[in-house]
């Protein structure tokens, strides 16, 4: 049996398809999305951008603060140098010491390099002579030569009369790297030697370029110079494999931020340093000096501490929306599926209570597709048709069901319904088979169907008949019962009970009824009033109980004596009887009075008491009229008696009667048992 979940006529159209719906909901949440995306991308990129502004801020103040404090460091190497020019009194000290050197004219030599290393901090200084010898320190008498670089610088001092530095290397000579400055000695316009003072550059000068006030793992500041078509680095590179001192590197790498520095580029830059890493970076050149300070931190880093920020500052009120969104939308969900869960429940209900009504009414659903000439059943249909294979029925099969007396007019009746597009309700009578009989009591079965035609939209053809079927037998042989009830009901009130035979409200009726139609057809309508014959003596002489024998037997023998069509017998009241006869002149009506004298006579009951006979006998008033229409006479009412209840007899019908009870009276009193007939006037 197919699962009945709803029929198709009982679905209802719902306002947009499903689809177009759907549609409409991923559009909006993928605009809404965009518009966010949009905005927060926006707000991303302005805080990015802010971000940079602020990080270029940062190392320009960095950046300058330690090109300050290099340039100071230079200055005062420089300067101290300087000094040494225009001390005449160490000239001539040096000089006297290079001519006769005896430890009493290198103390006071000695003492003046102690005082400069002391107090500017050198890490050493020499007296130097004019051939580049190293001569004397503070410590005491040396013998060493000047190193190559500082050579030169000296034969450079000597000719311009100044002093002359050598940027920072690595030697032989010491442990660190360091800085020196050849500071010319004159005794008067003679070069007599010079003074060389060595800086240790690891501990005075770098630790000014390792300071960083914020903590960065790529911050860097580095010093350089031009040499020729390269640029050196004259403090080691930290974040290079190689940290060793006096890098080199081509001036032809112009992503280089150093090359860029060294090539004329101040100020705050973009560059590609040489790690090939993106970074901004800072030039600064240290004034009377070929050495620049170049800065940098890469890109990434700012932008990472950036991006990290500012997603935490973004993402938090993203993610509690979304968060609220989701609780929202749990609690939406939430909320629909225990609407939902609610309305499946009421369904199912719904749907058990339609089962149990349709068991109950025994009503089943069905359909028949036009196209393919089946049935598809449902639940009770199946039982009610008894298919042998449940849910489905061909044609054959109905029409074969249907009783042979009902078949012809219900296959007319579908296809009618069918061919002129009109719902349908028929009952017809089935037959079941006896094998598969579901009623195993009843083979035979009314049913009555309801059916809706289905249409196809497009074509406007029938496709289906869709309709309920339900077995009626019991209401059909209720209705049977209560008519058979009825009838008898009607009859039973219109026969006396004793002689069974019409009493007298039949006899009004009927008399009404032929008096009418007497008058339309303008017939004769006869009447017998009929009375037993000294019936009161018969009680007394034979008893009660003989005289209702008595008159049940007379009741029957004036019945038997009236059996054309309208014609009729009733018992009057009493021992009093009367006979209704359409269509009877007198005479006739006098034939069957006498027939019925005859008849009475003929049951040859005794009667001792009576003078008339020694037999029961009657005696019978004759009346024959002819109804003519008068306006006031045919269904008007005795307007005299004012009686609505003795019936709805008419004038002429009580006038008739009355008639024939003077007949009757005549017949008494001209000695009984005979018929007499009334005659006007009489
Ligand atoms: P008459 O020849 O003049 O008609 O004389 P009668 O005795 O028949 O006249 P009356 O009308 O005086 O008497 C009728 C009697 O019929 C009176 C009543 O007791 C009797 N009777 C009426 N109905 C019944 C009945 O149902 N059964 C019996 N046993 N007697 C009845
Ligand atoms: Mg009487
Ligand atoms: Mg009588």
């Amino acid at each position: 049996m197919p699962v009945l979940t709803q029929p198709a006529f009982f679905k209802t159209p719902s306002r947009l398809p499903k689809s177009v719906t759907w549609g409409l909901l991923v559009t909006a949440i993928v605009f809404l999305t965009g518009l966010l995306a949009y905005g927060l991308n926006t707000i991303y990129n302005d805080r990015m951008a802010r971000s940079k502004h602020q990080a270029e801020r940062e190392l320009m103040a960095i950046g300058h603060l330690q090109a300050e404090g290099v340039t100071s460091w230079r200055e005062q190497r420089m300067a101290d140098a300087l000094a040494l020019l225009d001390d005449t009194l160490l000239a001539q000290a040096a000089s006297t010491w290079f001519k006769s050197a005896t430890p009493a004219h290198a103390l006071p030599v000695q003492q003046r390099l102690r005082i400069l290393q002391e107090r500017a901090k050198y890490v050493a200084v020499f007296l130097v002579d004019d051939q580049g010898q190293l001569r004397l320190n503070a410590d005491g008498v040396i013998t060493q030569r000047l190193p190559a670089p500082e050579q030169q610088a000296l034969q450079s001092a000597f000719t311009q009369a100044t002093a002359v530095a050598v940027e920072p290397r690595v030697d032989a000579m010491f442990a660190f790297p360091f800085f020196g400055v050849i500071a010319p000695l004159f005794d008067g316009a003679q070069a007599t030697g010079a003074v060389w003072l060595v800086s240790d550059v690891r501990s005075t000068l770098y630790p000014m370029l390792d300071r960083w006030p914020t903590p960065s793992s790529t911050a860097e500041s580095s010093i350089v110079a031009r040499q020729g078509d390269a640029l050196i680095y004259l403090s080691p590179l930290r974040q290079a494999a190689n940290q060793n001192l006096n890098v080199r590197s081509l001036l032809t790498r112009t992503s280089d931020p150093a090359v860029q520095a060294v090539l004329g580029t101040r100020g705050i830059f973009y560059a590609q340093d040489y790690r090939a890493q993106e970074v901004i970076a800072l030039a600064s050149a240290v004034p009377d000096s070929p050495w620049l300070v170049v800065s940098k931190i890469d890109v990434a880093e700012v932008m990472a501490n950036t991006q990290q920020r500012e997603l935490l500052a973004l993402g938090l009120p993203v993610t509690l929306g979304l968060l609220l969104l989701g609780i929202l939308l749990t609690l939406w969900q939430r909320k629909a599926w225990l609407r939902e869960r609610a309305l499946k429940a009421d369904l199912q209900r719904n749907m058990r209570w339609l089962e149990n009504a349709q068991k109950a009414a025994s009503i089943g659903y069905f359909s028949q597709d036009v196209a393919t000439q089946r049935f598809t059943t449902f639940h009770m249909a199946d039982a009610i048709f008894n298919t042998t294979q449940p849910g489905l029925m061909s044609v054959t099969d109905w029409q074969a069901l249907i009783h042979p007396d009902d078949r012809e007019r219900t296959i007319a009746l579908h296809t009618q319904a069918i061919k002129n597009r009109q719902p349908l309700r028929t009952q017809y009578r089935i037959l079941h088979d006896p094998v598969h009989d579901h009623y195993s009591d009843h083979s035979l079965r009314w049913v009555e169907t309801w059916c809706e035609v289905e249409l196809n939209k497009a074509s406007g053809h029938v496709t289906h008949l869709l309709g309920t079927v339900q077995d009626i037998t019991e209401r059909k042989q209720t209705e049977e019962e209560l008519n058979r009830y009825r009838a008898d009901l009607e009859q039973k009130i219109r026969l006396d009970p004793m002689t069974k035979i019409a009493n007298r409200r039949a006899l009004d009726e009927q008399l009404s009824a032929e008096w009418q139609r007497a008058m339309r057809q303008s017939s004769s309508l006869a009447f017998l009033m009929i009375d037993v014959d000294f019936f009161k003596l018969y009680n007394d002489h034979y008893g009660h109980t003989a005289g209702d024998e008595c008159l049940i037997k007379v009741a029957q023998a004036i019945a038997a004596s009236v059996n054309r069509t309208g014609e009729l017998a009733a018992r009057y009241g009493g021992e009093e009887f009367a006979v209704v006869l359409p269509d009877a002149d007198l005479a006739r009506a006098q034939d069957t009075a006498e027939r019925i004298c005859q008849a009475v006579r003929s049951l040859n009951m005794a009667h001792a008491k009576s003078t008339a006979a020694t037999i029961v006998t009657v005696s019978i008033g004759v009346v024959s009229v002819q109804p003519v229409f008068t306006p006031t006479s045919p269904r008007t009412l005795d307007a005299s008696s004012g009686d609505t209840t003795t019936s709805a007899m008419p004038t002429g019908v009580q006038r008739m009667v009355n008639q024939a009870d003077e007949a009757l009276y005549r017949a008494k009193q001209t000695g009984r048992n005979r018929a007499v007939a009334y005659r006007s006037g009489q």
